[in-house]
């Protein structure tokens, strides 16, 4: 079965997917502004441009080592050691990717079979579900919604007790489209349950840099020997359109991981790779100034939300918040979504396409910049008084 029928035998057309159709839909309506994109508000930096302008021109334009430079993999090892306490060999522990995006398929692809399952806690990063489809394996849906938007360890024990099928659970830390953020704690607890179990934590912390007044935490510091971890360039560094990603893990399925990756795509695309060598040896502070904005533009974005009756709880991590709406739309996210692209021309997700749980939101950049922000809840609050 092709993986549209898969898709279909599984969600109604709405989500996953419905999130291109949704941006699609909108992109044909004149003058919106778009707090709809997971795309940071800056450009990337000028030092890390530079890298990669001199590495072309020094015709460093092969392919790299299908495992990624060495000097990339050194340097992020380093910024993952000295920011989050992991130890990764970068020899034989890490492996290059084009984006997050293209890890993650390698990583299923290479650990994933016919009729496994895999747990995902809902709502999350829509994607990771085509990717369990497409290897005819089975999504296990755990709904977040009355646990804080964080995957309770009782309710992840009792799953896998239920389910021995299960191969992997996805951790999305911090957390697309809800900003949760868990605590050292909490993620000891999810580790505790999940060692119990002869299963992979996929982890994917590409938002690590981004939490406010919080601090990030890495699973791979606590069970190393069953966390594959995913980091990369895209939101740290405003490098999304560069397509690097990181994987980490145990060499033995590294070693797995890379066999896939180097039959898809070879290598990543040189230069960029350059360019994020950069990032991770000298950019340490990169991202501070961008969080500093995120978070004053959260600030705003939510205290001018809740007085408008949507209820936004305090964002900790990534830039989004996740907004529950006012009692009169909450049965139908999408349609509020499409009615307040139509009628007040600004972009929101609906809290549908992120999977069960995600009724009854939608989700709202606060990449955007301040301006866009203010006009937008301006526009909001003229669409709600009518
Ligand atoms: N994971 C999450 C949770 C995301 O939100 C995104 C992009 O929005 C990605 C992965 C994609 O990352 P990359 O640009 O590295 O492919």
């Amino acid at each position: 079965m092709d993986l549209s029928n898969r898709m279909n035998t599984y969600v109604n057309q709405k989500w996953p997917l419905g999130i291109y159709s949704f941006n699609d839909d909108i992109a044909n309506i004149p003058d919106v502004v778009k707090l709809t994109v997971g795309e940071p508000g800056f450009h990337t930096p000028a030092h890390i441009k530079e890298a990669a302008i001199k590495a072309i021109q020094n015709d460093d334009s092969h392919y790299t080592n299908p495992r990624g430079l060495l000097s990339l993999r050194i340097n992020a090892s380093k910024f993952f050691k000295s920011h989050y306490g992991l130890n990764y060999d970068p020899k034989s522990e890490m492996l290059v990717t084009t984006g997050v995006s293209e890890g993650l398929g390698s990583v299923l692809a290479a650990i994933i079979n016919p009729g496994d399952e895999v747990i995902i806690p809902t709502p999350i990063y829509p994607f990771y579900i085509p990717n369990v489809l497409i290897h005819d394996a089975k999504p296990i849906f755990i709904n977040t919604d009355s646990t804080n938007f964080k995957l309770s360890p009782k309710v992840l024990a009792k799953t896998l007790k239920t389910h021995p099928k299960v191969k992997a659970v996805i951790l999305n830390d911090p957390n697309n489209p809800t900003g949760v953020v868990y605590s050292k704690a909490e993620l000891q607890q999810l580790a505790d349950v999940i060692k119990q179990y002869p299963i992979f934590c996929l982890s994917d912390e590409i938002y690590s840099e981004l939490t406010y007044g919080c601090k990030h935490y890495s699973m791979g510091t606590m069970i190393p020997d069953q966390v594959i971890m995913f980091n990369g360039a895209s939101k740290t560094f405003a490098m999304t359109g560069w397509r690097i990603g990181l994987v980490c893990g145990p060499k033995k399925i590294i070693d797995k991981i890379n066999k896939v990756h180097t039959i898809t795509i070879t290598a990543a695309t040189t230069c960029s790779q350059y360019a994020t060598n950069e990032a991770f040896k000298n950019g340490a502070d990169d991202a501070l100034p961008m969080k500093r904005a995120y978070r004053h533009n959260s600030q705003v974005l939510c205290h001018g939300l809740d007085k408008l009756g949507f209820k936004c709880p305090k964002p900790e991590g990534a830039f989004y918040t996740f907004a529950k709406l006012p009692k009169k739309y909450q049965n139908d996210s999408v349609g509020f979504a499409f009615t307040l692209a139509k009628k007040a021309h600004v972009g929101v997700v609906p809290g549908s396409v992120f999977g069960p749980g995600g009724e009854g939101y939608v989700r709202v950049s606060y990449a955007a910049s301040l301006s866009d922000i203010k006009e937008a809840l301006k526009r909001i609050r003229q669409f709600m008084q009518k």
